[in-house]
């Protein structure tokens, strides 16, 4: 006998847990299945538990760059102190989320979510059965077809590592790589980051990347573009004397040179995409199209329209926090009250948190070229002005393309201090479209990093 209910949710991430608390506030039936433990990427393997590295080797940094301008002594990162302070956030999410989960009835179950027919599931040996399902099952590491891959580390075991390595070579050149590099050169490893393109960070502003490269290479992050990693090898010879040689050695090519690195750890920063194998889509006739759900406008299947996705897995927005949590506000409206809503990812701002921050919303240069729009474009490296010296952060820069005729804003991109915080600015402009002027006869606090968006614009 298979247990029925309204709605079935896989995953327990961002966009599972808030569909599945709105579906059931509204009455209906809700089961939801993960095979690890509750809470999701982001709380318990992604942006919080790295923020809080980030926030530590941000600290560490800033006493440098402080040092002779009236901060004195030596800080530097304790990594199992800064391991156990994150455990302090991850820790208690399961625990959490399965109470909220049980005060509001939600049936749980804990294993792999297996489709047995089109409104059929099987989890840790039970049958379900479901008028609706939603995918919310989030994205994996991709596997690399690279020989010796699986002695590659993803960011979740860097952020579980006990010890920090001493050589870290990062496989990829986007946001993790840039994040986590910075996290573990500033605590103390020797970095290099191997990206197969020819710069680090494609989806941001090449100029914006070119300043930040002069911070990487500060904290001795050696970035080595155009390599393309072929082989990772174990030396079996320094397993044994860990002390002299390393423990990996990572063979890569560059314009037909065949290079060489010497590693301790060497982590997976090469994308990440769903994994749909373990859901057998299949036996409920859900159709992909080159690993993508093949969705309408509604985030529900073209070829099973009891399912719905969200979040990572929907792959319909950016892979963020924020998309999850929106898509899953437009599947709760969907899966109510039939076809509705769309999601609107308009003006979504995204953030690398390295050191510093590199922050970006709306259109880029090329691609408002490419649309024929007609912009100026206000951009400088801004390392003289106050924001940058009262930091002694010198990469401080912006680029901000503003519409001729109507002034509105149609693309931010911002690094340095306070990217992070004053881009959310910029994407309150331009999803609301509001002019540059308008943002312009605004009175920020005084001196902030918003204070300066007066003179960017
Ligand atoms: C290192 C890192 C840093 C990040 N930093 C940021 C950041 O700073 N800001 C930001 O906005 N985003 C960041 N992200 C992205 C963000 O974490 C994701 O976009 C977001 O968590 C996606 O949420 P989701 O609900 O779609 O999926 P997830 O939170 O990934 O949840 C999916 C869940 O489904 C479960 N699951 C999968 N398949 C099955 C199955 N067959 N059966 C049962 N359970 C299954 C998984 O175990 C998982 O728990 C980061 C990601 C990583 C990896």
């Amino acid at each position: 006998m298979s247990k029925p209910y309204d709605l079935v949710v896989i995953g327990t991430g961002v966009a599972a847990m808030s569909t599945a608390l709105t579906v059931r506030a509204a009455g209906r039936t809700v089961a939801i299945i993960d095979h690890r433990p509750y809470g999701g990427t982001c709380a318990l393997r992604g942006c919080d538990p790295k923020k809080v590295l980030v926030g530590a080797v941000q600290a560490v940094d800033h006493v440098q760059r402080l040092s002779s301008r009236g901060v004195e002594g030596e800080s530097f990162i304790d990594w199992p102190g800064l391991i156990a302070f994150k455990r302090s956030f991850t820790d208690p999410v399961p625990e959490q989320r399965q109470q909220t989960y049980a005060q509001k009835g939600i049936d749980m179950y804990h294993g792999w979510a297996r489709f047995t027919g089109r409104d059929s599931l099987s989890v840790d040996g039970e049958d379900l059965s479901a008028r609706q399902v939603l995918l919310a099952t989030g994205a994996e590491a991709v596997p690399l077809p690279i020989a010796g891959a699986e002695h590659l580390v993803t960011s979740e075991g860097f952020m579980s590592l006990t010890a920090l390595p001493k050589r870290i070579v990062l496989v990829g050149g986007g946001y993790i790589a840039a994040e986590v590099s910075c996290i573990a050169a500033l605590a103390g490893a020797q970095v290099t980051v191997l990206q197969r393109s020819p710069r680090l960070l494609p989806p941001f502003d090449a100029d914006l990347v070119g300043w930040l490269m002069n911070a990487f290479q500060a904290h001795g992050i050696e970035v080595r573009t155009n390599m393309q990693v072929e082989a990772i090898e174990r030396n079996e010879s320094n397993e044994r004397n860990e002390k002299n040689g390393s423990a990996f050695r990572v063979n890569a090519s560059s314009a037909g040179q065949r290079v060489l690195f010497e590693a301790d750890l060497v982590l997976h920063a090469a994308g990440r995409a769903p994994d749909w194998g373990p859901l057998n889509l299949d036996a409920a006739g859900i159709e992909t199209d080159q690993g993508r759900l093949r969705l309408n406008e509604y985030l529900q299947s073209v070829s099973n329209p009891a399912v719905y996705a969200a979040g990572d897995a929907a792959q319909a927005g950016p892979p963020l926090t924020p998309v999850a949590s929106h898509d899953a506000q437009v599947v709760a409206v969907n899966l109510l009250q039939g076809n509705q809503r769309k999601p609107d990812y308009f003006a979504v701002p995204s953030v690398a948190f390295s050191i510093p921050p590199i922050a970006s919303v709306g259109l880029s240069e090329a691609k408002a070229r490419e649309q024929g729009l007609r912009f100026r474009v206000s951009s400088q490296l801004a390392s003289d002005w106050y924001t940058a010296r009262q930091q002694a952060e010198p990469v401080y820069g912006f680029k901000i393309l503003i519409e001729e005729n109507t002034g509105r804003i149609l693309g931010a991109h911002l690094v340095g201090p306070h990217a992070d915080e004053v881009i959310n600015i910029f994407a309150l402009a331009i999803r609301q479209r509001l002019n540059a002027d308008t943002l312009k006869s605004m009175i920020f606090a005084y001196p902030t990093g918003s204070s300066d968006i007066e003179s960017m614009l």
